[in-house]
């Protein structure tokens, strides 16, 4: 969207967020601060300003060297394989980036040997021995995490070499007693080797006034005071590794690599360079040179995660400085998410992946929505409280929010042609608080990323307005009102409350986007919302009919999902070694292979039920298994799958469902269409190759024989229960 004047009136602001690791699938704890950014893109793109927004993969690194080694392919198939993965999880999640990119590109390529060269001639660049493990067996020089031993102080065993998780002890990991490579169990020698350092204390002063300056919650900037300041203040950063290394080679030093996080910020501008060199960036007039060189040609953002302060706090504002382009505008800190109040944890089932809560059949803009309720604008860790989300989802999205235009819609059809009445009583009392005013409180509780108070105010003024509603009741009054009382009084509230709902898409739109499309179209717009359609209502309009925009989560998905997240532990006995390491690096406490199968869900085709009866249950124990007649509606094949029949089945009150059996070997789907069978109706759904499986219908069979499906006597009736 662009001034129509002369001189600029919006903003022009660069946005990215953390960019994932390229060895592993997205999880949940990492959509957190991704949902943010892209929340604040949209609204600042609804108020009219210039976002670019960018971001892309952290593809070097000796994690991904090792994995894709692991995998039998090459670095660079390894990390396009890890990319399309996340593109697609960004994609489904409604994260929309301008431009997505990675770090092994020729613009980053580029960049980093730029930016290394500027350090170099201003003396920011320092060479050192440095002595450091190595492996003889796998013949390569080893980072801290990969090497273990015993403690020096108490002899715990496996013990990692920077402290022990025993007795807390610090120490070096020379002082390891028998130490080993974690990778080949090795013992390691000390070879010495010349690093390549940056030499941070030097722009200290630069760092500090950047820090005073730069727009970061207070609580980050006392901790990089507290950094800077602390005894002997900043060090030099080692910023090279040797060869055998996945990352780019540094300028005429054969066998030496920039560290991984020296070309993970360049990044950014990389994905940038390739956004204003596309099309699309061009023709918006983008200029590349004046984003990374003028802080007055845009604003610059970073979303992080709040265990990579450090390297957005402290090296990236230095680097820039000393290679003499701008600085970040600021940093929004996002915290580690938990689910039900602990660490997510495979064996729990709370490990979600992306890709396993989509699967699972949830709507991405409800976890849009919970983090936005949970976002304020501080770095606290929050909770994905999965009763909670179901119960929360339900009752704001649903039951307080499209409740409103789907009673009113209605009554506006039936009674008033589909025309909003022309005015409104927003200055009502009833209606007070979504007086056109608020809108810009609104929007400095979005600027300040307080999603949270977003929320909370859109559901005040929702919850009036279903007040309102209850006590003036129009739904009673146009059944026994005349036609003038109509168009004076139920009219007015009806189209007041139908404007309270469009308000609360207008605040909700930056979160839930889909749905504000939805409500677009269903308010016959032919536009988006921007922000100052907040300021005015909507009146003398014709809408259309309602369309159905949201519906309750169903807890049976909450279950396929969290089933379908626990994990065999034995197989991560085996995991990578590449885990070792992931700790101390952004965003990758997934250490799992991208190449591994995802987890596919138990079995879930119809067995016969379990005959042989090693004890007794009680009566209740089988009432909790709820047995229904089902007709078979449809039945056919499945492609890709030799055992299995897609059944659609009628079960009377319960609706429709469709079941997947593996009864293919005995019954041809034609014969099977209009019979009467049992089905076990109250299964947890889970999600198959081919779909949900919504229960399970019962068959009788010798271990190993052919099915024989279970019939009623004639006169049952689809829905009857089997006791
Ligand atoms: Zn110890």
């Amino acid at each position: 969207m662009s001034s129509t004047s002369a001189k600029r009136d919006s903003r022009r602001i660069l946005v990215t967020h953390a960019l994932p690791y390229a060895n592993g699938p997205l999880h949940l704890g990492h959509m957190v601060g991704y949902i943010q950014a892209d929340i604040w893109v949209r609204f600042q793109r609804m108020c009219g300003n210039d976002v670019s927004f960018v971001a892309g993969e952290d593809a070097h690194g000796t994690p991904i060297m090792l994995a894709a080694e692991k995998a039998g392919v090459t670095p660079e198939q390894f990390i396009a394989g890890i990319k399309a993965s996340h593109e697609a999880d960004f994609r489904d999640f409604g994260v929309h980036h301008d431009y997505y990119h990675s770090t092994h590109s020729a613009e980053n390529k580029a960049l980093v040997e730029d930016i290394y060269r500027k350090l170099k001639s201003k003396n920011y660049i320092v060479e050192r021995e440095v002595e450091q493990a190595f492996d003889p067996a796998k013949q390569m020089f080893l980072p801290d995490r990969y090497v273990k031993g015993e403690c020096p102080k108490c002899g715990t065993k496996d013990q990692y070499g920077d402290n022990c998780e025993n007795c807390g002890a610090t120490y070096s990991a020379r002082e390891l007693k028998n130490p080993y490579s974690t990778l080949s169990g090795a013992a390691p020698e000390w070879k010495a080797s010349a690093h390549f350092f940056f030499a941070l204390p030097k722009l200290q002063a630069e760092v500090d006034s950047w820090i005073d300056r730069a727009d970061i919650n207070n609580g980050v900037k006392a901790k990089l005071r507290e950094w800077t300041k602390a005894e002997g203040g900043l060090r030099d950063w080692d910023i090279s590794r040797d060869a055998p290394y996945f990352g780019f080679e540094i300028p005429d030093q054969p066998g030496k690599y920039f560290y991984v996080w020296l070309d993970a910020p360049i990044g950014y501008f990389a994905s940038l360079k390739a956004y204003c060199e596309s099309e699309a960036g061009k023709a918006r007039g983008l200029d590349f040179d004046k984003f990374i060189g003028d802080e007055n040609y845009a604003e610059m953002w970073h979303f992080i995660g709040k265990d990579i302060v450090n390297f957005h706090g402290l090296f990236w504002p230095a680097m820039l400085k000393g290679s003499g382009l701008r600085e970040p505008t600021g940093l929004a800190v996002n915290g580690y998410l938990t689910v039900d109040g602990a660490k997510m944890s495979k064996s729990r089932g709370t490990f979600i992946k992306a890709r396993t809560y989509l699967d699972a059949g949830l709507n991405p803009e409800y976890l849009r929505y919970y983090f936005a309720a949970k976002l304020g604008s501080g770095v606290d860790d929050i909770d994905l409280n999965l009763e909670d989300f179901v119960a929360r989802v339900n009752s704001d999205i649903v039951g307080k929010y499209v409740n409103i235009a789907s009673r009113c819609a209605k009554l506006i059809h039936d009674r008033f042609d589909g025309y909003l009445a022309s005015t409104v009583d927003l200055l009502d009392s009833d209606f007070v608080v979504a007086q056109p005013q608020a809108y810009r409180i609104v929007q400095q509780t979005y600027e300040a990323r307080n999603f949270a108070g977003v929320i909370r105010h859109v559901m005040d003024i929702l919850g009036l307005c279903n007040e309102a509603l209850h006590r003036k009741e129009p739904w009673t009054k146009i059944k026994e009102a005349g036609q003038a009382e109509l168009d004076s009084d139920v009219h007015k509230i009806l189209t007041s409350a139908l404007n309270v709902f469009r308000l609360a898409t207008i605040y909700l739109s930056p979160i839930l986007p889909q749905l504000g499309r939805r409500v677009e179209s269903f308010l016959d717009l032919n536009r988006q919302f921007t922000w100052t359609d907040a300021a005015a209502p909507l009146t003398g309009h014709r809408i259309n009919h309602y369309i159905p925009l949201a519906t309750r989560i169903d807890s049976a998905h909450i279950k396929v999902m969290v089933e379908n997240s626990k994990e065999d532990l034995a197989p991560s006995v085996q995991k990578n070694a590449a885990s070792a390491v992931l700790k101390p690096l952004a965003d990758m406490n997934d250490a799992e292979s991208h190449l591994k199968t995802p987890a596919q869900p138990k079995s879930s085709l119809p067995t016969p039920l379990a005959s042989a009866a090693a004890s007794t249950i009680s009566i209740d124990d089988f009432n909790k298994i709820e047995l229904r007649i089902a007709k078979i509606e449809n039945a056919e094949s499945v492609e890709g799958a030799d055992k299995l029949l897609r059944l659609t089945l009628d079960v009377g009150e319960l609706g429709k469902r469709q079941v997947f059996a593996g009864i293919k070997s005995a019954y041809a789907p034609d014969a099977l269409i209009g019979r009467l069978t049992v089905v076990v109706a109250n299964l947890a759904p889970r999600k198959m190759r081919f779909g949900m499986s919504e229960g399970m219908v019962m068959a009788a069979s010798e271990p190993d024989g052919k099915p024989f499906l279970l019939s009623p006597d004639s006169g049952a009736t689809p829905g009857m229960r089997v006791k």
